[in-house]
């Protein structure tokens, strides 16, 4: 497996949509390969963000992850990818940007929405794709009137619920038969690390809606692009890292046509 990094997304997006992206780094070939080998080609792409689901955590938990191991075992992509940030805010914005976090200024939630550099959500709006975000009310402010489809979702104390929403907006726009680029952001592991709670019903609540969610993306013949943000945050594993020196943590990063 080649190692690559999460600032690869976005040129790899804008390469398969033809649109002109910014960025040091350079689409990643085999997945485009992987793209433009299905017939139909894919219309449609869904990137979805699982917050704090780092590789070690993708493999540890990988009985709870089942739909997302059989996706790249049945005809799935796998990368390990370097991770830009230990924050969400950062992260996704690389991801969404293909920028470092430096390049692109949006380290908290107070910077969101004060950037002036362009996501790949915005820049194939710009040249008449439609695409659409189901995210965090914050995050999702500064994509009002610039995207055609955008769904905030208000955090709250039950994660479960707020995941259950990402997962219907994303179900849902998902018919719309003009939609280019659907992005959307899943919490629950986050917040179970950050709260020391059992990540194994965190991990197969994400999974089940992996499986719905896969399943609205093949019914389009879409294409799947699921991966993590940022390394989990697991108090214990900080506790080891001090004693055993840190190594840089990686994400995975799937792709697959379910
Ligand atoms: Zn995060």
């Amino acid at each position: 497996m080649q190692p690559i990094s999460l600032l690869q997304i976005a040129p790899t997006l804008a390469e398969f949509f033809g649109v002109h992206l910014t960025s040091q780094l350079r689409a990643v070939e085999q997945i485009l390969t992987f793209a433009y080998s299905r017939k139909p080609i894919p219309k449609v792409v869904a990137l979805l963000v699982i917050d704090s689901l780092d590789y070690r955590f993708y493999s540890d938990f990988a009985h709870e992850l089942e739909i997302i191991h059989d996706l790249v075992e049945r005809d799935g992509l796998l990368f390990e990818c370097e991770t830009v940030s230990n924050h969400t805010t950062p992260a996704i914005a690389s991801i969404l940007t293909g920028l470092l976090p430096e390049s692109h200024g949006i380290l908290t939630g107070e910077d969101v929405g004060t950037s002036n550099v362009n996501s790949i959500l915005e820049i194939m709006e710009d040249e008449g794709q439609k695409t659409a975000a189901a995210i965090e009310t914050k995050g999702a402010k500064p994509l009002w009137g610039r995207i055609s489809y955008v769904f905030p979702v208000d955090d709250r104390e039950d994660i479960f619920e707020y995941d259950d929403l990402i997962k219907k907006h994303t179900i849902s726009v998902l018919d719309k038969q003009d939609l280019r680029l659907m992005f959307s952001h899943l919490r629950a592991i986050d917040r179970f690390a950050h709260r020391d709670r059992d990540l194994s019903v965190a991990a197969k609540v994400i999974n089940e809606n992996m499986r719905a969610i896969a399943n609205a993306v093949g019914e389009r013949n879409g294409l799947l692009f699921i991966c993590g943000d940022h390394e989990t945050h697991l108090k214990d594993r900080k506790a080891k890292q001090a004693l055993h020196g840190k190594s840089p943590a990686t994400v995975p990063l799937i792709v697959c046509c379910p």
